[in-house]
């Protein structure tokens, strides 16, 4: 509900501006930008007008402040006077409303968990709440946190380590079969060993302050019949360590993975190149003391600090091309992290990200996202619809898919651009389509010169009817579809028109 992701808010002269849909978003008044926000919280002005106190709030206090210039909301047990942010909400008052003089926590969290009210909102900050709320969720002591869902859960894995006179090495006991390399992410910084294992929509963590040092390399392996993960770490003095550690924030603890914050590492950046004339592919490395894989159909966030305040975007990993043979799963320790991104002249994060210098550093989080592999299983038919940088997340669905489903008939990518010199990747979908006779691609412009004659206009049944056809009569199908908002909601009522079902569908959103 606050600083809802501006990927949504139209350019001003974007076709983005003419539909309606997406998440209730407003036009925001002059003057009244994230960047006009970030300058105001650095004037100094008292803000929550406590003048610089901190107080502790009780439920009653909190529900008195329910009007819109007197706004209180709780997040994760702290409480922040949100009335000055009314009018830079992207997604309009009315929303912020929705949790005024209460906890907007799990409001917040279904709409955008990811987004880092910390610092956007830290100059409102009130206090925190008193006893029962403050508390944050994640927070909670083992029995508490995994009880009320334990049906549902997978198993706790659980955890052990040995030694040798040069190694330590970390077990992880997954008790699932089919563990990925992607499921674990190790971050060694500051002394601090943290290893995330992601099991369905869970997460456990070991979290642990060595005792020792150790070298900056490691290693990751999975024993995958077993569901067992080895760490293998490297001491730096080949002496006998008699404890791992101690525990730090969350060790040990099994919670759905929403209710975990998320968690960065700083990389660099190795190059930037042109695609189009407003897309850059960046190639950022990831530190030697991170293993780390984005899963297909995953994306991650990047933060950057911008005056002061830090700012999330989310962005989705791609292949540093088409052409390459898809080769993330035979390459586990690859370091670079590849992106396409789109510089808009006006917005808040990409201008930014467009002025670093090779070799500075950007923050990236752990992946998100929803998308399963086990949604290719036995597939024969796979339908793209992509729109804009919308491509994304269909880069490597279609290197995996065209490299490793054996059933796979037909693979067929519609892509919506606004002109010619828009279509990202244009030669290499070409090349890639005359090189591998299971893959067409249809390019469609909603803003085209008068020398183009390709399909034009936007998303419509007549345009989706018949590029949707199965390749046999019932053959097993999936729709991916993304794009902005709009598009994206278009296109699914327009897939619900054409009798696909939601198991058919899989769409990219936030
Ligand atoms: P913003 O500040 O968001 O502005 C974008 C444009 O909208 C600007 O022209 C700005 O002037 C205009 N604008 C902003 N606010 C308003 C308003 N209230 N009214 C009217 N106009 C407004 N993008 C990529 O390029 N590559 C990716 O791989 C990618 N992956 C994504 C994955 C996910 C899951 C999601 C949700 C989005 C993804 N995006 C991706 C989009 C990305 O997250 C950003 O939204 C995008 O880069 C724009 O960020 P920005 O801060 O530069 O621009
Ligand atoms: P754009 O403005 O260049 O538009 C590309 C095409 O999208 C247009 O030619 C048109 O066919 C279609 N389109 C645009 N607005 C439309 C509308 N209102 N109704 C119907 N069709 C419309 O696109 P862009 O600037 O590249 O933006 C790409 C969008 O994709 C962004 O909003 C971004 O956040 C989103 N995105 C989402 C993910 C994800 O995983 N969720 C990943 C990447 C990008």
């Amino acid at each position: 509900m606050l600083n809802v992701p501006s990927q949504s808010f139209p350019a001003p002269r974007s076709q983005q501006r003419v539909a309606s849909g997406g998440r209730s978003k407003v036009p925001l008044k002059q003057g009244r930008s994230l960047m006009d926000w970030i300058r105001l919280t650095k004037s100094g002005k008292d803000l929550t007008g406590l003048k610089g106190r901190l107080i502790e709030v009780t439920e009653e206090e909190l529900k008195k402040h329910n009007k819109k210039d007197d706004c209180w909301i709780c997040i994760r047990g702290f409480v922040y006077n949100v009335s000055p942010y009314m009018e830079y909400h992207p997604g309009g008052e009315d929303e912020l409303m929705r949790a005024a003089g209460s906890d907007g926590t799990d409001l917040f969290d279904q709409v955008h968990r990811w987004v880092n009210y910390e610092s956007m909102l830290k100059e409102c900050l009130v206090g925190r709440m008193a006893v029962k709320s403050a508390v944050p969720k994640g927070m909670l002591p083992k029995s508490q946190a995994a009880d009320p869902l334990a049906k549902e859960s997978p198993v706790s894995p659980s955890y052990d380590w040995f030694q040798t006179d040069s190694l330590v090495t970390i077990v992880i006991y997954t008790k699932q079969k089919d563990i990925n390399l992607d499921a674990v992410i190790v971050d060694y910084q500051n002394d601090s060993f943290r290893a995330e294992t992601i099991i369905k929509d869970y997460s456990y963590l070991i979290h642990i302050g060595l005792s020792h040092e150790i070298q900056e390399e490691f290693s990751v392996r999975i024993v995958e019949n077993v569901g067992k993960i080895e760490i293998v770490l490297k001491k730096t003095e080949n002496t006998s360590w008699t404890c791992l550690g101690h525990p730090l924030e969350n060790h040990n603890l099994f919670i759905p993975k929403k209710d975990t914050g998320l968690y960065y590492r700083k990389c660099q950046l190795i190059s930037k190149e042109d695609v189009t004339h407003d897309t850059k592919l960046f190639c950022l490395m990831l530190p030697p003391s991170t293993h780390l894989q984005v899963p297909i159909g995953q994306h991650v966030y990047l933060k950057l600090t911008i005056t002061g305040t830090e700012i999330v975007k989310p962005y989705t990993p791609v292949s540093d091309s088409l052409l390459s043979e898809f080769k993330e799963p035979v390459l586990p320790n690859n370091k670079y992290i590849y992106f396409l991104i789109k510089i808009y002249p006006a917005g808040l994060f990409t201008p930014e990200l467009d002025h670093l210098q090779i070799g500075d550093f950007v923050s990236i989080s752990s992946p998100e996202g929803n998308f399963k592999i086990s949604q290719f299983q036995e597939l024969e038919d796979l339908f793209l619809l992509a729109a804009g940088t919308g491509f994304t997340p269909m880069i490597k669905i279609l290197n995996y898919a065209l490299t490793n489903i054996p059933t796979l008939r037909k693979v067929k990518l519609m892509f919506f651009n606004k002109t010619e010199d828009d279509i990202i990747w244009r030669s290499q979908l070409e090349k890639l389509a005359f090189k591998d006779k299971r893959f067409d691609i249809e390019f469609v412009l909603s803003a085209p010169t008068s020398e183009w004659n390709g399909k034009q206009g936007h998303i419509s049944p007549a345009l989706l009817s018949e590029f949707l056809k199965r390749s046999l009569d019932k053959s097993k199908v999936l729709i991916c579809i993304c794009g902005p908002m709009p598009f994206t909601e278009q296109g699914i009522r327009l897939l619900h028109d054409l009798n696909f079902s939601k198991d058919e569908i899989h769409s990219f959103t936030a």
